[in-house]
C-alpha cells in the first residue's frame, strides 16, 4: 500500500515540476520558516491598515482637541462647535445609558474609560474629549447643579459616571471657596421678637419681693425657734463639716 501511494506522487512529481520547482526554490531560499501554500487574502491586510490609519487620525483629532482646551476649558463652552453641537442644553441632555432589561440601574458605571478602552456608549463627559472638569469651567458646573436647591444633581438623572461625578463635586467645592460660584443659602424669614431683650425669658429678672420688702423669704421663717439640744446635737454630730 505504501509503495503505491509512492509510485502514484512520483508519476504526479513528474507531471507537475512546473508548479512544483518554484516552492523548491522557496523552501531552498527560506529554509527555517514553515512553508504554507496558502496565503491570507490581502484585502484583509488592507483593511487592518485602513482602520490602524483612522484610529491613528481620531488619536491625533482627539490630542489635537485636548491641546487646544487643555489650557482654557472654559472656552470650549463658549465656541461656536460647542454651540453647534449642543446648542444652549446642559450637556447631559437627551443621554441615555443603555442597559439590560426595562429597569434601570441604580447606579450610574464606576467609569467609562480603563487605560485606552472606551465603553460603547460613554458617560456626557467622557463621551466628548473637549469637556474638562475644572473648577473655572463655572458654565459647565452650572449645568449640573440645581437652580432650586442649589445641589449637583444625582448622577442617576444626568448618566454621569461615577469618576467624573466625583470629580465634579470636587470642582465645585473648589469653585465656591475660590468664590466663582456662589452658595446657596435657605432663606428664613426672622421676627423681632426672637432677637429682642424685652422678652420675659431674655429680659433682666426683677429682684426677689422679700428682699425689696425687708421680709425672709419663706414666711415661717422666722416663726421657728429649734430646741436647744438637738442643735447641740447636730452640731457635734457635724463638726468636721461646720466651721
Ligand atoms: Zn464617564
Amino acid at each position: 500500500m505504501a509503495a503505491s501511494v509512492q509510485s502514484v506522487a512520483k508519476v504526479l512529481l513528474r507531471l507537475t515540476p512546473s508548479i512544483l520547482q518554484p516552492l523548491r526554490i522557496y523552501q531552498r531560499l527560506r529554509p527555517r520558516a514553515s512553508f504554507s501554500p496558502v496565503f491570507p487574502p490581502s484585502h484583509t491586510f488592507c483593511q487592518a491598515a485602513a482602520l490602524q490609519e483612522e484610529g491613528a487620525a481620531q488619536a491625533a483629532q482627539a490630542a489635537e482637541a485636548l491641546s487646544r482646551y487643555r489650557e482654557k476649558p472654559w472656552a470650549y463652552l463658549e465656541s461656536e462647535e460647542f454651540m453647534e453641537k449642543y446648542g444652549s442644553d446642559p450637556v447631559w441632555t437627551g443621554y441615555r445609558r443603555n442597559h439590560k432589561g426595562g429597569i434601570p440601574p441604580q447606579k450610574t458605571r464606576k467609569t467609562c474609560i480603563r487605560g485606552d478602552k472606551i465603553c460603547g456608549n460613554p458617560c456626557p463627559i467622557c463621551r466628548d474629549p473637549n469637556i474638562i472638569v475644572h473648577h473655572q469651567n463655572v458654565k459647565l458646573l452650572e449645568q449640573f447643579i440645581s437652580p432650586y436647591t442649589g445641589m449637583l444633581f444625582d448622577p442617576t438623572k444626568t448618566g454621569v459616571c461615577m469618576k467624573q461625578q466625583k470629580k465634579l463635586t470636587e470642582a465645585i467645592d473648589a469653585s465656591r471657596n475660590h468664590g466663582f460660584l456662589s452658595f446657596q443659602i435657605p432663606h428664613v424669614d426672622f421676627t423681632k421678637e426672637n432677637y429682642s431683650n424685652s422678652h420675659d425669658a431674655v429680659g433682666l429678672t426683677p429682684p426677689p419681693p422679700s428682699l425689696t420688702s425687708g421680709e425672709s423669704w419663706y414666711k415661717w421663717y422666722d416663726q421657728i425657734t429649734p430646741d436647744e439640744s438637738e442643735v447641740a446635737k447636730v452640731t457635734t454630730k457635724y463638726k468636721a463639716y461646720l466651721k
